[in-house]
C-alpha cells in the first residue's frame, strides 16, 4: 500500500538522534520549517501539545497571584538602553525595525528579545505605595532572538513561544520568595505533566541573566547526554527597579527600591519532552499533553462488522463522557495494523482494541504506548479502568526519564576526568569548584561542555575539598554538561 512507507521513522534514535528528532517532529504533525532560515511553522497537533502545557502553568500562575498583560512586540531603542546589561547581552541578536512603510524611524525599534525594558516602566507607573505591592504580571507572547545557528524545531528558532513574568516587591525576601515559587511551578510542570524528572539549581555568576542578581534553572537531561536548560527564574534584585525607577513610599512615607523578578518558560520545553519519551516509532506523550489520550480500534470482518463497530462506539461514548480525550478510529479503508502504526507515530498513550472475542467475553484489550504492553481487562467500569492505565503510563515514562538521569550523574577529580567522562558518557559531571570563570575556559574550549548549574543552596559544601581543575579551594559543586 503506498502511504504507509512514508508512514514510518527511519532515522535511529540511538545512532543519529538529530536526524531523528526532526523526523518525528514532522511526520508526527508537529511542526514543519518555514521558508526563512530560523523559523517553524507550528502545526496543530504541536500547537496543542503547547496550549496544554500554557493551560496548566496558567492555572497555576493566577492561583499564586500574577495576572495576564500584554506589551507591544517593539520596543524604541532608549527603553533597551536603560538597562546596560540587557543591552550587552542581547545585542548581537536583536532584530530591528527601522522602517515604517517607506519612511525612516526617528527612533529605531527593537523586537522584543525578552520584555524587561518595555514592562518596567509601567510597572514603575503602577507602583506608587507599598499597597500596590507585590505586582505580578504575566504575558504569553513570542520573541525574537537573531542567533545564526542551524534550526531545531522547538529547540533553536529565531521566534519563539514563550511565558515571561515580571513582579516587583517590597523586599528582598518577597521577590526571593516568588522567584523560588515560580521555579517550584516549572519542576511541577515537568514531573507531574510531562514526565520528566529536572534537576534544579543556579546559573553560575558568569551565566546568569543580564542584570540579574540570582538565576535559578531547571535542567533536563537528554538522551543524547546533552543538558537542556528548560525553564529559569530570576531575582533581578534592585538592578532594574533602580534603572527604571520602581520605586513606592513605604508604611512611613519613605520611598524605596522595590525588589524585581522575572521567570520563563519556552515551548523549548516541548522539544524536550519529544526528545526525551519518544522512540524508533515516533512520538510518545504523556496522557496529560496528549491531544488524543486514547484511541479505540475496531477488529472485524463483514459477519462481526455490526456488532464491534456498535460495541466499541458505545466504549468511546463511555470514555468521552467521562472526559477521556477519546477517537473512535472506524475507517473502513484502513487495516487495523496500518491504524496501529499511525496512532503510534502520533504519540497516542493508550490503544483499546475490540474484536468479535471482546464483544463475547465484554472485554476490552489495553495496549500501552511506550512499551506495548496489554492487558485484557472487563468492559464494566471501563472508565476507571482507562484512567488508571493512563496513570501507569505516566509513572512508566517518569521511572524511565528518572533511571536514565540518575545513572547520568558521575563525579571527577581532575580535569582529565572531566573531559574523559563528558566525551565518552556525556550527562552531568559534578566536581568542586572554585568559583572562577577561569576554571571553565579549558573544558569549554576542549569538548564544548559548560558549567550548566550550582546546586541551589549557597551554603551546601562541595563534593570535594578541591577545585578539579586549578587545585584551589572549592567553594562550590559545579555540574559540567553539553548543553542546547
Ligand atoms: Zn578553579
Amino acid at each position: 500500500m503506498s502511504g504507509e512507507q512514508d508512514l514510518g521513522i527511519t532515522e535511529s534514535k540511538e545512532h543519529s538522534p538529530g536526524e531523528w528528532y526532526a523526523e518525528v517532529v514532522q511526520k508526527a504533525g508537529l511542526a514543519d520549517y518555514a521558508p526563512m532560515g530560523g523559523f517553524i511553522v507550528t502545526r496543530p497537533r504541536g500547537y496543542a501539545i503547547w496550549e496544554r502545557i500554557q493551560s496548566h502553568l496558567d492555572g497555576w500562575f493566577k492561583d499564586t497571584g500574577a495576572q495576564n498583560a500584554y506589551f507591544p512586540l517593539f520596543i524604541p531603542e532608549s527603553y533597551l538602553e536603560r538597562e546596560k546589561d540587557v543591552v550587552e547581552g542581547f545585542d548581537p541578536e536583536v532584530a530591528w525595525v527601522t522602517h515604517g512603510g517607506h519612511d525612516e524611524l526617528e527612533e529605531r525599534l527593537a523586537v522584543r528579545p525578552t520584555s524587561e525594558s518595555i514592562i518596567a516602566p509601567f510597572m514603575a507607573d503602577w507602583t506608587r505605595s507599598h499597597r500596590d505591592l507585590p505586582l505580578r504580571l504575566n504575558q504569553w507572547c513570542s520573541v525574537v532572538r537573531w542567533e545564526a545557528t542551524e534550526t531545531k524545531p522547538f529547540f533553536r528558532t529565531k521566534e519563539f513561544l514563550w511565558q515571561e513574568g515580571h513582579t516587583a516587591h517590597a523586599d528582598e525576601d518577597g521577590a526571593w520568595d516568588e522567584t523560588m515559587t515560580r521555579l517550584d511551578q516549572y519542576e511541577r510542570l515537568y514531573e507531574e505533566v510531562m514526565a520528566m524528572p529536572p534537576l534544579k539549581g543556579r546559573k553560575p555568576p558568569h551565566d546568569k541573566f543580564p542584570g540579574a542578581h540570582t538565576t535559578t534553572t531547571v535542567e533536563a537531561l537528554m538522551p543524547d547526554g546533552k543538558s537542556v536548560q528548560a525553564a529559569t527564574s530570576h531575582y533581578l534584585g534592585t538592578s532594574f527597579a533602580e534603572a527604571f525607577d520602581i520605586t513606592y513610599a513605604d508604611e512611613d512615607e519613605e520611598e524605596n527600591v522595590a525588589h524585581t523578578t522575572s521567570w520563563g518558560l519556552s515551548w523549548r520545553a516541548m522539544g524536550a519532552l519529544i526528545m526525551t519519551h519518544s522512540d524508533d516509532q515516533g512520538l510518545v506523550l504523556p496522557p496529560a499533553l496528549a491531544p488524543t489520550q486514547v484511541v479505540v480500534v475496531p477488529i472485524w470482518q463483514e459477519d462481526t462488522k455490526d456488532d464491534v463497530l456498535e460495541y466499541a462506539a458505545d466504549l468511546a461514548a463511555e470514555l468521552e463522557e467521562a472526559d477521556v480525550r477519546v477517537e473512535l478510529d472506524d475507517r473502513d479503508h484502513r487495516n487495523p495494523g496500518f491504524k496501529y502504526n499511525e496512532h503510534e507515530l502520533n504519540g497516542v498513550p493508550l490503544r483499546i482494541e475490540v474484536g468479535p472475542h471482546e464483544v463475547e467475553d465484554e472485554e476490552a484489550t489495553l495496549v500501552h504506548r511506550p512499551d506495548g504492553e496489554s492487558e485484557t481487562v472487563d468492559r464494566d467500569d471501563i472508565d476507571d479502568t482507562v484512567e488508571d492505565h493512563l496513570d501507569t503510563i505516566h509513572a512508566k515514562l517518569y521511572a524511565s526519564a528518572e533511571e536514565t538521569l540518575e545513572g547520568e550523574i558521575r563525579e571527577a577529580e581532575s580535569r582529565e576526568e572531566i573531559l574523559g567522562t563528558i566525551g565518552q558518557h556525556g550527562g552531568y559531571v559534578k566536581c568542586g569548584w572554585c568559583g572562577d570563570e577561569d576554571c571553565e575556559d579549558p573544558i569549554k574550549e576542549a569538548i564544548a561542555a559548560e558549567i550548566v548549574m550550582v546546586p541551589l543552596d549557597r551554603d551546601e559544601e562541595p563534593i570535594h575539598d578541591d577545585c578539579a581543575i586549578c587545585g584551589e579551594d572549592a567553594e562550590e559543586t559545579a555540574y559540567f554538561a553539553k548543553s542546547y
